[in-house]
């Protein structure tokens, strides 16, 4: 049994750093052809654009900022002009930063809530009208939100929202034959860490490493895919027993 995207059209937010990008080119790797966005123009940018263009299929990277409601319009407008439908929804695209709960101003707690929680709204209800009989919409969670992690609150609020999201929209739309799932990644390798913090993650993760953007997408990958057709409403965990 192998997982086979041929023919499906898939959008991921975020997908040119890291985890989206691993999603972009898992996907279509796997034979789906593949829209993706990302925030500022960047050397990432070109790397995943060449990648995509040695990778069969249609595939299109755009500049489309998932908190700005006009931005996410021209997203999905692309998507329909050029595929006219979807199969497949990854909401990656996240924000995070390191303040003090005391001290976080609220203009930082809404970008990274505008972006976590409001751009997958966003998104996915402007997706609504593309997405075939039997649509994927994966959301990038965090195991954090579950955890908890000092000076993150706003980060793991955000997160923990998706929970709630995909499993009310997975008895809303799932009439409609739609499946909703949470990846929840653990740490993953997508900044080079100094050794001393990397060992020092490592060492509460009962594979002792780690997660690798791949080992990511490879979840996203069976969720998007028609082996996942019982499987919805849940938060798969992937990383690596913390
Ligand atoms: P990165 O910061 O490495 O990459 C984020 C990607 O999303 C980039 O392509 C970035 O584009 C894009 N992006 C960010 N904000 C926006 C926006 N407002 N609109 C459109 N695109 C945007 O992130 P990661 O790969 O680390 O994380 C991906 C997802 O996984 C996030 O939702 C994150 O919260 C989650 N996650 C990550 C973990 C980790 O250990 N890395 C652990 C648990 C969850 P640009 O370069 O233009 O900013």
């Amino acid at each position: 049994m192998i997982i086979d995207l041929a023919g499906k059209k898939a959008l991921v937010t975020g997908g040119t750093r890291g985890i989206g990008r691993a999603v972009v080119l898992g996907l279509a790797a796997a034979g789906a052809d593949v829209v993706t966005c990302y925030r500022q123009q960047s050397e990432a940018v070109e790397a995943l654009t060449e990648d995509l263009a040695k990778t069969p299929g249609d595939h299109h990277v755009l500049k489309a900022d998932v908190s700005r409601g006009e931005d996410v319009d021209r997203l999905l407008a692309h998507c329909q002009s050029v595929y006219g439908s979807l199969d497949v929804l990854v909401n990656n695209a996240g924000a995070i930063s390191h303040v003090p709960f005391g001290e976080l101003p609220r203009d930082e707690w809404r970008r990274v809530l505008d972006t976590n929680l409001t751009g997958v709204f966003t998104v996915t209800q402007q997706a609504l009208s593309l997405l075939t009989p039997r649509a994927s919409i994966v959301l990038i969670g965090s195991k954090a939100a579950g955890v908890g992690i000092p000076l993150r609150a706003h980060y793991t609020a955000s997160k923990a929202a998706l929970t709630g999201l995909a499993r009310s929209l997975c008895k809303e739309l799932g009439p409609r034959g739609l499946r909703v799932n949470v990846v929840a990644p653990g740490i993953v390798d997508t900044v080079e860490l100094p050794p001393e913090q990397a060992a020092k993650y490592s060492s509460i993760i009962s594979l002792g490493r780690l997660g690798r953007p791949e080992e990511i997408a490879n979840v996203v990958a069976f969720l998007a895919s028609d082996l996942a057709s019982y499987v919805t409403g849940t938060t798969i965990n992937v990383d690596g027993g913390t």
